[in-house]
């Protein structure tokens, strides 16, 4: 048997680059631990966390309450499939419900199934409801998306990397400009258009945030021309951006909306956070009017709605209730965009920062091709700080939610010595 203490770093890379799909080209850091915000290598080395798995563990590494929900479970119920009922389900549903404030969920596991579902949903409706003709369904998508890596999710990227090579490729599709409201006007003018699906913010093209009226346009244009809006917040939702959901970025609810957000999308698609970065859980929540269109054995996942997730949720929510995370995610935010617009002024590196609550970028100051962003994040790291580039020369920033105000200041210390000091060779 391999003893695990002896393997170094460089040992556990050259197996992974040995024995495993070269589908990933991961930053150089072995992780064997995770408490909180922070992480450590297999050589004991700590570091701040600041990509939090694409923002899936938004309540922190091994948040004991949610470790907890896991190991109660684990010990009773596992997995049913849907073939039979369980007695997790039906509770997380009604909490789900009412947590989002829709009639019904639709469990799923990882982002992408609860894109296709959504996808699904969206076309079930069309010539259910819409009376759209058969196989005539239209979905639009916005340029720079990221919804997932699925045959039929790729079809609508743009990106090279994430498209070439794997055709051909979903018809039915449109792909409009993001943040271009008159593009959409013009898109929406086809009555076969069933559905838009967007981001409230681009995550991965690099936390790119519309204009502040983008949605609530999205939304009353929507409406108004009978087309589904489709709300992706599988890394934006859950906390994120400093509001529970960020299409409730207009209003004032703060967390919860009580107040029934005024963006309210159709089909709202959650994923990542939701499981308290333990294990896959995604869901669709929508209307009965929509919802109920895809009807018994025409959609279903084995391990969708299974016990231990339905646990899980259910803690890794109620963290984010209980512990206030949209409003610390807010507060935080906001002083980290002052540090980081200090750094820009100061250093000829940074370019801009922008973002929400604690899904932030920095732009760096060189060209997209370059390896300048992909060095400022290895003496990050060396630093004990790590994140990722996204996008070329755009380094996304987001820690876990759990962050104090102090932690916050030393890791904005961290990344200012780092870009003060930083040298291209
Ligand atoms: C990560 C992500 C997905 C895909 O989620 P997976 O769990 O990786 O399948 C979909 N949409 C958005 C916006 C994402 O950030």
């Amino acid at each position: 048997m391999i003893n695990q203490n002896v393997l170094s770093s460089k040992d556990l890379m050259s197996m992974e680059d040995k024995y495993g799909a070269h589908n990933y080209h991961p930053l150089e850091v072995v992780l064997s631990k995770g408490e909180g915000v922070y992480v450590w290598d297999v050589e004991g080395k700590k570091y701040y966390d600041f990509l939090s798995a694409y923002s899936a563990v938004n309540q922190g590494h091994c948040h004991p309450r949610i470790i907890g929900a896991l190991k109660d479970q684990a010990e009773i119920l596992t997995l049913t499939s849907r073939a039979f009922y369980n007695d997790m389900l039906g509770r997380y549903e009604k909490y789900m419900s009412e947590y989002f404030h829709y009639d019904k969920i639709l469990p799923m596991n990882t982002g992408v199934e609860a894109v296709e579902t959504a996808l699904k949903l969206c076309r079930k409706w069309a010539y259910r409801k819409k009376g759209v003709a058969e196989n005539q369904a239209r979905i639009i998508f916005a340029s720079g998306n990221f919804h997932g890596r699925t045959m039929a999710v790729i079809s609508a990227s743009v990106d090279p990397s994430s498209r070439a090579g794997f055709g051909p490729y979903m018809p039915g599709y449109d792909i409009i400009p993001y943040n271009d409201l008159e593009a959409l006007e013009n898109a929406l003018k086809d009555d076969n258009v069933a559905g838009f699906i967007v981001e409230p913010i681009q995550g991965e093209a690099g936390v790119v945030v519309p204009d502040d009226n983008y949605l609530t346009e999205v939304r009353r244009m929507c409406t108004e021309r009978n087309v589904l809006f489709i709300a992706d917040e599988v890394q934006t939702g859950i906390a994120r951006t400093g509001r529970l959901l960020a299409t409730c970025g207009n209003c004032d609810c703060s967390n919860r909306c009580e107040n029934k957000p005024e963006v309210k999308p159709d089909i709202l698609i959650l994923g990542k956070a939701l499981s308290g970065g333990v294990f896959p859980v995604s869901a669709v929540l929508a209307d009965d009017e929509i919802m109920l269109c895809i009807r018994p054995g025409e959609h279903g996942s084995t391990f969708g709605g299974n016990p231990l997730a339905c646990k899980v949720a259910m803690a890794a929510l109620d963290v984010v209730r209980d512990e206030n995370l949209a409003e610390n995610a807010d507060r935080l935010g906001n002083l980290f965009r002052k540090r980081m617009n200090r750094l820009v002024e100061k250093s000829d590196w940074v370019s801009l920062v922008r973002g929400k609550g604690l899904l932030n970028a920095i732009v760096i100051n060189d060209t997209p091709d370059s390896t300048t962003a992909w060095n400022i994040c290895l003496v990050l790291r060396d630093n004990g700080l790590l994140a990722k580039p996204t996008h070329g020369n755009i380094i996304r920033f987001a820690p876990p939610l759990v962050m104090t105000e102090e932690q916050l200041m030393e890791c904005c210390d961290i990344i200012e010595n780092t870009i003060m000091n930083f040298k291209k060779d």
